[in-house]
């Protein structure tokens, strides 16, 4: 039996009553929190803990909407609206993709987010099966979804049928990735395949991973082609009857969030993506009155251009502030929440992961409390850590990662995958793709 003992850190745990303890040890065995409270009521033998003083550990952060290809992409799409975007440089970029390139790019991703601090997040693309290969390699959880697409060249039926593949092939091969359903939107998969998706995820109770309203211009063709808005068009092909974790959620009518609210549908705000492409805000209050279930994600580092969550939950809280003319209306710890354990129950996770409780898994990261953008810091201040964690910190505070009791970054050290290599291979890649979209 593994025991490791993290001792004297800033314990956040982001439980039900927001327990924190400014001198705290938490005791993990087997993968699992065994322990957590004030160091003095934890006494262990002196060679057994882990000194963490001078750092925050809290849940590891859980980023609901990825493309883990992404990568490979950064930077390529500057100053451009989604649509073009989308068809003249991304659609392109992605099909010059192997099985091989997009690996790499999804090495990166896991790496990207190990150093950032997040232990799962929920992905969308194409290549699902090498994608998973990269993320069982990183010691990362997460949720793989297969995109199902029609679009130009791509055969229909070709990419639902991979997606029934990778569900069999992942069903229970590994119990930190789980595979999913990744429809692309509702402008991208027709109703037919919808209905495919649907029956296909009654029948393996996978999760349906989807953009839903990201543009005032995909609303627009959705209603000119079937009369209606995009959230009611899937609810009535039986769609939002399923867990749906849906991306963006930008325009929507009082009529679509009842309808989101009605079919539990967990909504992933992705500020920065928006904010890049110009897609517009998230009318986050409006959702969260509604009662719908919100937590955030990067979306891909093509239209990010990182995958740092922390940094993307700064902004988001900024432009909702800003966008409500009222700095009231969000409270830091209800934005570290968005984070955690929000992100969690996203994903349907909430019973083992997304808080530091004694029964969970041990997914938490540390943060360095020691540098001047943090400084000064009252640590028995939980206001002030909640306010540090979304407005100073960043993922590159990050210090050490942990997935289900293994470290998988200690003292900003990565060891489960090689940095220098997977760097050293997406830049070969890059230099590819390139070159392909060049015609060099
Ligand atoms: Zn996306």
């Amino acid at each position: 039996m593994e025991r490791i003992v993290l001792q004297h850190a800033c314990i956040i745990t982001m439980d039900g009553s927001d327990r924190f303890y400014p001198d705290g040890s938490i005791v993990i065995e087997d993968g699992a929190i065994v322990q957590i409270g004030s160091s003095d009521d934890i006494p262990v033998r002196a060679s057994e803990g882990l000194d963490f003083s001078g750092k925050v550990v809290m849940p590891g952060l859980v980023n609901t909407h990825i493309h883990t290809h992404s990568p490979l992409f950064r930077n390529m799409g500057e100053d451009v609206d989604l649509h073009t975007w989308l068809e003249d440089i991304m659609w392109p970029a992605e099909s010059c993709l192997t099985a091989e390139r997009a690996y790499w790019g999804s090495k990166l991703a896991c790496l990207e987010s190990i150093v950032g601090g997040v232990t799962t997040f929920a992905d969308q693309f194409y290549y699902a099966q090498t994608t998973a290969e990269a993320v069982e390699q990183s010691g990362l959880r997460a949720f793989v979804c297969s995109t199902i697409f029609e679009h130009g060249d791509s055969a229909k039926g070709q990419t639902l049928q991979t997606a029934a593949d990778f569900l069999k092939r992942w069903e229970s091969r590994n119990n930190l990735i789980t595979p999913g359903l990744g429809p692309h939107a509702p402008y991208s998969v027709s109703a037919g395949q919808w209905k495919d998706v649907v029956d296909l995820s009654a029948r393996s109770g996978a999760i349906v991973h989807t953009h839903i309203s990201e543009t005032r211009k995909e609303n627009e063709g959705i209603v000119q082609k079937y009369g209606k808005t995009p959230s009611r068009w899937l609810a009535e092909l039986g769609v939002l009857d399923r867990h749906v974790l849906a991306a963006h959620c930008v325009h929507l009518s009082d009529d679509d969030i009842a309808i989101l609210k009605e079919h539990d549908v967990h909504v992933s705000y992705n500020p920065v993506s928006n904010l890049k492409l110009v897609s517009g805000i998230m009318p986050y209050q409006k959702l969260k009155s509604a009662g719908v279930q919100i937590s955030i994600g990067t979306d891909g580092a093509q239209s990010n251009n990182t995958l740092d969550l922390l940094q993307d939950l700064k902004i988001g809280v900024l432009i909702q502030k800003q966008a409500a003319n009222d700095p009231k209306m969000f409270d830091v710890r209800e934005a570290v929440r968005l984070v955690t354990i929000e992100g969690a129950k996203a994903l349907g996770m909430e019973g083992q992961i997304g808080s530091l409780e004694v029964g969970k898994q041990a997914d938490l990261i540390a943060i360095d409390l020691r540098a001047p953008h943090v400084s000064p810091l009252v640590k028995e201040s939980a206001r002030d850590l909640y306010t540090t964690l979304v407005y100073c910190a960043t993922g590159r505070d990050v210090t050490d990662t942990m997935v289900s009791g293994t470290w998988l970054m200690r003292d900003r050290n990565v060891v489960s995958m090689d940095p220098t290599e997977i760097m050293k291979e997406c830049e070969k890649v890059r230099k590819d793709i390139l070159r392909y979209i060049h015609k060099e």
